[in-house]
């Protein structure tokens, strides 16, 4: 039966192998797998517990509900999984009953959690995004009151670009502020920050990106192993005139007469609209340049030369085009492409644990 949508495989064993190459990495670090929006719309569930399998035990989501969904999906494992929006108001219930850990951002957080449990803390030093001030978290080193903080935390700000020296200054602030809570075990490296180098790795490191194939810093990374490919069927084909155009605006005029792959996939399929004109598709061996708008449902594709046939498909993101260079086509991140793409495509899993 000819597939009628765009198809996205994700490769559970890419995401494992990519797993062990941040571990490796990472040393005698914990690897803590980040699995927030829905594993970068690579799927939680299927990821986690694949991950469970290759020895991960601790994950990290970004909601609260991504906690207690993961808690549901993880069963009885003993997994431990925290929750980097930590403790709103009127939520510490709630992540008691999943036995989910917050990472606690803020003296009015440290109150609503009211010593619940078991907690992480995040210190902010430098991004200013979440997080106690340096002087905040000295203030309660001094009066824990009855805080048992396990885990400190603090998250990058350029972790993408290795050569930023605010890098060294989060680096000096972190290891400054680790001595206010010996007993707690710190974490300051995200998939950028494991590929920093060992300093940056302390006792545990949480990779998202790179479990999912984007490179570290910000661009293509050959030991990482792809992750997704996104694919889709021709819907028609055309014969495009010399003089015609191609698309809304007609932005794109053909030079010369050419073969046109209509495609059934857009933006509403979350392949960004940006993608055009830099980007590129893949079919019949070659590369092939994107003709004109990348509309809501449907994208134009240069096969002048190919065979092709309705229901053949085209690679959008994959073996032969790299997530990385689609994104930067499309002047966007790995992460942006890959959350958005998981949304209405039809996805499938190879090797799921
Ligand atoms: C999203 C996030 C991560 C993972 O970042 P990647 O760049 O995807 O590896 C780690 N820590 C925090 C606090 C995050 O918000």
């Amino acid at each position: 039966m000819p597939a009628d949508a765009a198809r996205l495989t994700i490769d559970l064993d890419a995401i494992a192998a990519n797993y062990r190459l941040l571990r490796d990495m990472a040393g005698g670090a914990e690897t803590a797998p980040v699995v927030k929006a829905d594993g970068y719309g690579m799927g939680a569930n299927q990821t986690a517990l694949r991950l469970w399998a290759e020895g991960a035990r601790t994950f990290y989501v970004a909601r609260l509900a991504e906690g207690e969904a993961l808690r549901r999906a993880l069963g009885d494992r003993a997994a431990t999984i925290l929750v980097f929006d930590g403790c709103p108001a009127g939520a510490a219930e709630r992540l008691t009953a999943s036995k989910l850990i917050p990472v606690l951002n803020s003296g009015e957080q440290i109150s609503a959690w009211a010593g619940a449990g078991p907690c992480a803390l995040q210190v902010d030093t430098g991004m200013n995004r979440l997080g106690l001030t340096l002087a905040e978290a000295a203030d309660l080193a001094a009066a824990p009151g009855g805080l048992r903080v396990d885990l400190l935390l603090s998250h990058l700000a350029c972790a993408a670009q290795p050569g930023h020296p605010l890098n060294d200054k989060q680096l000096q602030r972190f290891t400054a502020v680790r001595r206010l809570f010996p007993q707690a075990r710190a974490s300051l490296a995200s998939s950028g920050g494991v590929f920093l180098g060992p300093d940056y790795h302390f006792d545990q490191v949480r990779p998202g990106v790179s479990l999912y194939g984007g490179g570290p810093h910000d661009g293509h990374e050959p030991r990482l192993t792809a992750v997704a490919t996104l694919e889709a069927p021709i819907l028609q084909i055309r014969d495009v005139p010399q003089g015609d155009s191609v698309g809304y605006g007609a932005d794109f005029v053909a030079e010369t007469p050419l073969k046109a792959a209509i495609v059934t996939a857009g933006y509403a399929d979350g392949y960004l609209r940006a993608s055009a004109p830099a980007g590129g598709a893949w079919f019949a061996g070659a590369r092939r340049r994107l003709l004109g708008r990348v509309s809501m449902d449907l994208i134009a594709v240069d096969i002048t030369g190919a065979d092709a046939r309705a229901g053949d498909m085209v690679e959008l993101i994959g073996p032969n085009l790299t997530l990385d260079d689609a994104a930067r086509a499309a002047e966007a991140s790995a992460y942006e492409f890959l959350v958005r793409i998981g949304r209405r495509s039809r996805r499938r899993w190879i090797g799921e644990a």
